[in-house]
């Protein structure tokens, strides 16, 4: 296998790394940096320039050049129209609702915009390394849904790079910290980044790393901050020269500039100067702006972010049900945790001092470096916390897949369900363990099957029967399947379940959105079929044991109804089965004295 690298797909920077003898590096871009600016500028003679010279160019094209794209990943155009105004390049809807971006010479999906970047990253690691790379790992943040996770493979692909898996930023960043680490630690990733901010609490124990709960808020980062900043540099402007910078785009992507460059500053300095020469103008002539700013008056303007960021960091402790006192290490990282007062924010909030052992800009691709490591057998030490690529159950009477262990879950894991027989005097259920996403079993791949037998004999539906799945973090899934009356039990081992390629994956999980529908329909009729065999069982025991008690006429009437419940049954006639229920149904009416006595007799 080749190298592979692991790339933190970042809303404002990404960054790439690779495994070198055990350790995971970060790879300088070619204008010397670790950090690139994820921004594309699309410019009309076709050229795509991507990183810091994009960014540069900013003021004088802001239109053709895309920033925070990773907002718009696996969105759809209805989700977001109300929210175009945070975006300052056109957005248009496609096809199927989908997002386009009008970048002047044509239109691009957020997909190929990513691609960009991700190209830049792949020509970096190769530059840097004087090879052609083809796999690595990409990391997504903990909140991502489905459909972004599958838009940033997307994304992948159209780079020419090959996802060995997709895994969450926090999870990336603990494996940045935590390996070859001993004890057993609770810790919090506080990730502040440009667009959002994330806390995610795991659980490291002998090189597993176990995600307890993630919580976040999408709609706040360091561009927050550079608003705040905005709007004071340019109240304090009108202040000082009675002119609104806002009448000149320029001017406006200026000051935008210079807040974002105060606040960097300010996390280094007690003080900086707002220095903005010839930003506005009337008759008399060009005007400066030059004024101080203390980061004590920084500090007090932000205030409303620090106070958002505390809920969440409450929320995600009552989801892993701990405490601030369990938390034995907080890792800080995304750009905007250089800044004191959210440091400050931090040790107050968790009574500790956030560790600095790991670079917040670089956390997070180190440890996707690590996790392609794991993945090609370079590192083999490392037990890693993973998610199960598709679902996990078992089927139900009537075909239907009853899933204990969603896809993308975080293993290990343990899920159990309580299911019960469908006849009476049942002694013994079939167990067939299922993987895959669709509601109908028979698509499902079958993982294993088993019986459980010695069940405690009683009338239908009233065992217990406690299936449990458990995967540890070797990925090995074992089922177990018990009675509660008898305690009789049974399990299995299952250790291929994970052997699935990624495209394998993708296909089923396609074919999957493709087929509901089908499926849905699939699960209604076989819920009418299971109904109206129940009826039809039901009514047998209640002929033989109060026939007896009904005049001829009556029992030939029920008898006649059953053969036509029955042979819709078996033809599989989902009208004709509900026809004849509904006669049924009237008829017990009619008997509902003798139906009643039946169904106390059988309780
Ligand atoms: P990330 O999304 O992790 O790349 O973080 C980017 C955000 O971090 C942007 O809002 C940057 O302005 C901000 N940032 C980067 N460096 C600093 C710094 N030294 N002080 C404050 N904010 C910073």
């Amino acid at each position: 296998m080749g190298r592979t690298i692991g790339i933190d797909l970042g809303t404002t920077n990404s960054v790439v790394a690779f495994l070198e003898h055990d350790r995971a590096e970060v790879i300088p871009n070619p204008e010397g940096s670790k950090t690139t600016p994820s921004v594309v500028f699309f410019k009309e003679d076709g050229e795509i320039i991507v990183g810091e010279l994009a960014k540069r160019q900013v003021v004088s094209h802001s239109r053709h050049i895309i920033r925070s794209v990773k907002r718009l990943m696996g969105q759809r155009y209805s989700q977001l129209k109300d929210n175009l105004d945070r975006f300052p390049f056109e957005i248009v809807q496609g096809e199927d609702d989908r997002i386009l971006i009008d970048v002047g010479s044509k239109r691009v999906s957020p997909e190929e915009v990513s691609a960009e970047v991700l190209k830049k990253m792949k020509a970096t690691a190769e530059g840097f390394l004087g090879e052609i790379i083809n796999e690595a790992v990409i990391t997504v943040p903990a909140y991502f849904n489905d459909n972004q996770r599958q838009a940033t493979k997307k994304a992948a692909e159209l780079a020419g790079l090959q996802v060995m898996r997709i895994i969450n930023e926090p999870t990336a960043a603990s494996l940045a910290y935590g390996l070859r680490k001993e004890k057993n630690e609770k810790i919090s990733v506080f990730d502040f980044g440009g667009g959002t901010f994330d806390i995610s609490i795991l659980e490291l124990s002998e090189d597993i790393f176990e995600v307890r709960s993630t919580n976040g808020d999408t709609h706040l980062g360091g561009d927050d901050i550079d608003a705040i900043l905005y709007d004071y540099i340019r109240q304090r402007i009108q202040d000082t020269h009675g002119i609104d910078v806002q009448q000149d785009v320029q001017a406006v992507q200026r000051v935008w500039e210079c807040a974002e460059k105060v606040k960097c500053e300010l996390s280094t300095l007690k003080k900086t100067t707002i220095s903005l020469p010839f930003i506005v103008a009337d008759e008399s002539g060009p005007k400066h702006f030059a004024e101080e700013l203390l980061r004590e008056k920084f500090t007090e303007l932000i205030q409303p972010i620090l106070e958002r960021l505390i809920p969440t960091c409450r929320r995600a402790l009552m989801d892993a049900k701990l405490s601030t006192t369990d938390i034995t290490t907080v890792l800080l990282i995304g750009g905007s945790t250089r800044i004191p007062a959210v440091q400050e924010m931090v040790k107050e909030f968790f009574g500790k001092t956030p560790c600095k052992s790991v670079n917040p800009d670089e956390a997070v691709a180190v440890g996707a470096a690590i996790q392609s490591g794991v993945i090609s057998g370079a590192l083999q030490e490392v037990l890693l916390l993973d998610v199960t690529p598709l679902s996990l159950g078992i089927e139900l009477q009537g075909g239907i897949s009853s899933v204990l262990i969603p896809r993308n879950s975080n293993i290990p894991t343990t899920a159990t369900k309580r299911f019960t027989t469908v006849s009476d005097n049942q002694t013994a259920v079939r167990i067939h363990v299922l993987q895959g996403e669709r509601k109908r079993a028979s698509e499902n791949r079958t993982l294993a099957y088993f019986r459980l037998i010695d069940i405690a004999s009683a009338p239908k539906e009233v065992p217990e029967v406690e299936v449990k799945f458990h995967i540890d973090a070797n990925g090995i899934l074992n089922v177990s399947a018990t009675d509660l009356s008898s305690g009789s039990m049974k399990e299995v081992k299952v250790e291929a379940h994970q052997q699935v390629t990624e495209a394998g994956i993708d296909q089923i999980v396609r074919e999957a959105e493709e087929k509901t529908e089908e499926d849905r329909m699939f699960v209604e009729q076989s819920r009418k079929k299971t109904r109206a065999e129940k009826i039809y069982s039901m009514l047998s025991s209640f002929i033989e044991s109060e026939g007896a008690k009904l005049t001829e006429e009556d029992r030939d009437e029920i008898k006649e109804a059953m053969i036509r419940l029955d042979f819709a049954i078996q033809q599989n006639d989902y009208d004709e089965m509900e026809k004849a229920e509904k006669i049924l149904l009237e008829l017990g009416e009619k008997y509902s004295e003798l139906f009643y006595i039946y169904k106390i007799t059988e309780m």
